[in-house]
């Protein structure tokens, strides 16, 4: 199956999609199911799973914000609200969930070789996010140097906060049930695709930051740029 394991909600601060269009959209562009992952709140991926037709996938997911950069966990039960990333780690995996590094490399040079041993997954793709900052470049090949090195699974996630970026990264894993994605996704048995999403989409999102306090509701907008393809296994 298709999934796109990095979605944001209108719970998220900086978006404004609403669950029911998110699953008619991922389902009109072929995904077999999504992640919510919104920061710092289950809440959208809790609406979003109780409305989800049988025939489509919602994963509980939520992308904390830690010292070392965003922590998604998916498969979760409860709102995790620490910062320090070795507790939201482990606070993700008591609740049986799987830690994924977010967008590895983009706010941070480097990651702690006490906390990248505790992950069990890292973003290979990121559509919003192709570009490491500090590396003047793109990120794969950094990333796939430190996910060899502690044998990492990749995932891909669009990081959509508009609905004309679903779809744009996904995850194909040999699943076909709810119950193995996470095992298939730790055993690293993932490809990922992708493509990147532009500067204008990323533009628009930083003021929707800032205008959505003002109007409501916000406009669509997106544009589509550069086709990339990773492989991992
Ligand atoms: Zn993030
Ligand atoms: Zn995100």
């Amino acid at each position: 199956m298709e999934l796109d394991l990095h979605i944001h909600t209108r719970y998220s601060f900086d978006s404004a999609m609403k669950p029911a269009k998110i699953i008619d959209i991922a389902k009109a562009r072929g995904l077999s199911g999504v992640a919510i992952t919104d920061h710092n709140t289950v809440e959208g991926a809790l609406e979003t799973q109780k409305i989800a037709p049988p025939d489509f996938v919602v994963i509980i997911g939520e992308e904390i914000g830690t010292k070392a950069g965003d922590i998604i966990g998916l498969f979760l039960k409860e709102e995790i609200t620490d910062d320090d990333p070795l507790d939201v780690i482990a606070k993700i995996k008591s609740q049986g969930g799987i830690a994924i590094l977010a967008h590895p490399f983009v706010q941070h040079l480097s990651i702690e070789d006490k906390v990248a041993k505790k992950l069990d997954a890292c973003e290979g793709f990121n559509a919003r996010h192709t570009r490491c900052k500090k590396f003047e470049g793109r990120c794969e090949k950094r990333i796939t140097e430190f996910a060899n090195h502690y044998h990492l699974p990749l995932v891909a996630g669009s990081d959509a906060h508009f609905y004309g970026e679903i779809g744009n990264a996904r995850t194909k894993i040999p699943a076909s049930n709810f119950d193995q994605i996470k095992s298939t996704i730790k055993r690293g048995e993932t490809i990922i695709t992708g493509v990147g999403t532009s500067s204008l989409g990323l533009f628009i999102s930083g003021l929707l930051k800032i205008i959505r306090y003002i109007i409501n509701p916000v406009p669509e907008a997106y544009t589509l740029a550069g086709k990339r393809l990773l492989q991992n296994k």
